[in-house]
């Protein structure tokens, strides 16, 4: 009899394991429904730069019904409101049910406040491409605004978080700054561009050379670091920062961190601190007809450390539970989740960059790096489109 596959998520974990689950299992084995918030498939690792409006928005929301045309995937757009993995069923809002024989859990991660006072009202984010597109319409109005009054909070920008987003994003602005203030009469001079980091340091993934690296590059084109500083309160336009200190800002984008998908949390799944627990196939460890892939699970490395929430294990977990989900059905065996690491890549800018390539030692600078994380879209866009012309 067929199976109902139904994939929370159409980002890089619900859409690499709808395709993969398609490739393993055929339309009359299994029908697979893709439930996305948005009818797009959003390229999150890209979002810096449309924040900054370095980019169009085609270039980063694919449609999804586009990219699984012909692949007898099924797209709902709608938004998930409640998980009941008891029960089996998924309810949407407005009322709408699901049911399912196997389930994957893709739906990301959701920015932590840390319960900070005022943070959540008095910031934007940059999660998603709505989120992007209005940090950019911000951004361009304060300046005309700053053109207009002569406001210095309309012309002061904080960055809260020094961690890959904020620095990427950091970077953009720092570029793309320039260029909106001459188109509104301001003299670049006024801006003040700041990033907030509550550790000594930002970056700490990078070795101390790349970080200098990526603090003089920014530095030089009018980053200032604020580091070792958390940002304790929001009051409005006030940003209070530990040592006391002020920032009267129009602008707070906060890059602070990350939690788990509250839906997963509460959906009956184990979790560990929010994050689904899963075996070594990527089955929740609770429900074994519930696969996981990406941000709203937990995977621990074979030193007991979980992996950071990336692109590039969303993407392998993705495919590795499509394809075990197949086995499941089939009674066949699954495979092992062991994640490759290709590296880490972080973009400075339109120009520059900082990387480190895999567990070989090999560290990057400047237009390699940068030509380096441009390759690795362009790879993923080729990977997610040749899959596409595996249809059955
Ligand atoms: P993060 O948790 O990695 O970084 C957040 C930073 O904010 C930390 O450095 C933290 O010390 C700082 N912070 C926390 N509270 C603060 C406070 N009160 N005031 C000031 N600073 C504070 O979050 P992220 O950068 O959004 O990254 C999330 C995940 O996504 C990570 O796993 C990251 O590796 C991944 N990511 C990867 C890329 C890439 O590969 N290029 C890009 C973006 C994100």
């Amino acid at each position: 009899m067929s199976k109902h596959i139904l994939i929370l998520g159409g980002g890089y974990g619900g859409l690499l394991s709808a395709l993969s689950a398609r490739e393993h299992l055929s339309a009359e084995e299994a029908t697979i429904t893709v439930i996305n918030r948005v009818p797009s498939h959003q390229i999150i690792t890209e979002l810096h730069r449309l924040a900054a409006g370095n980019v169009e928005e085609k270039a980063v929301a694919l449609p999804l019904e586009k990219l699984l045309k012909g692949k007898q995937i099924n797209v709902k757009v709608g938004t998930v409101q409640k998980i009941d993995v008891a029960g089996r069923s998924v309810k949407l809002e407005g009322g709408e049910s699901y049911r399912y024989d196997s389930l994957v859990l893709a739906l990301g991660s959701e920015t932590n406040y840390f319960g900070i006072p005022g943070l959540q009202e008095n910031s934007l984010t940059l999660k998603s491409v709505q989120d992007a597109n209005r940090v950019y319409a911000h951004v361009e109005d304060r300046i005309r605004e700053y053109s207009k009054t002569k406001n210095k909070a309309d012309a002061t920008f904080v960055i809260g978080g020094g961690g890959l987003t904020g620095v990427e994003l950091v970077g953009e602005l720092a570029d793309e700054l320039p260029g909106i203030c001459r188109k509104n009469g301001v003299d670049f001079a006024d801006i003040s561009l700041y990033l907030v980091e509550a550790m000594p340091s930002i970056l700490p993934i990078f070795s101390a050379d790349l970080i200098a690296r990526a603090t003089s590059s920014l530095e030089q084109r009018g980053v200032k670091f604020l580091t070792g500083l958390a940002i304790t309160e929001v009051n409005g336009s006030v940003v209070s920062l530990k040592d006391g200190q002020t920032i009267d800002t129009s602008t707070l984008v906060w890059t602070g961190g990350v939690q788990g998908s509250t839906l997963v949390a509460e959906s009956g799944v184990e979790v560990n601190r929010g994050r689904a627990t899963v075996n070594e196939f990527l089955q929740s460890v609770s429900h074994p007809e519930v696969f996981l892939a990406g941000d709203c699970a937990v995977v621990f490395g074979p030193e007991g450390r979980p992996y950071p929430p990336t692109a590039q294990l969303a993407w392998q977990m993705g495919e590795l539970a499509g394809a075990n989900i197949a086995a499941f059905f089939n009674g066949s065996s699954m495979d092992t989740f062991n994640p490759v690491f290709s590296g880490t890549l972080a973009s400075l800018g339109r120009k520059d960059g900082i990387g480190s390539i895999g567990g070989s030692g090999i560290e990057l600078k400047g237009t390699p790096a940068s030509l380096m994380k441009k390759a690795s879209n362009a790879r993923y866009l080729a990977h997610i489109n040749g899959l596409f012309s595996l249809a059955y």
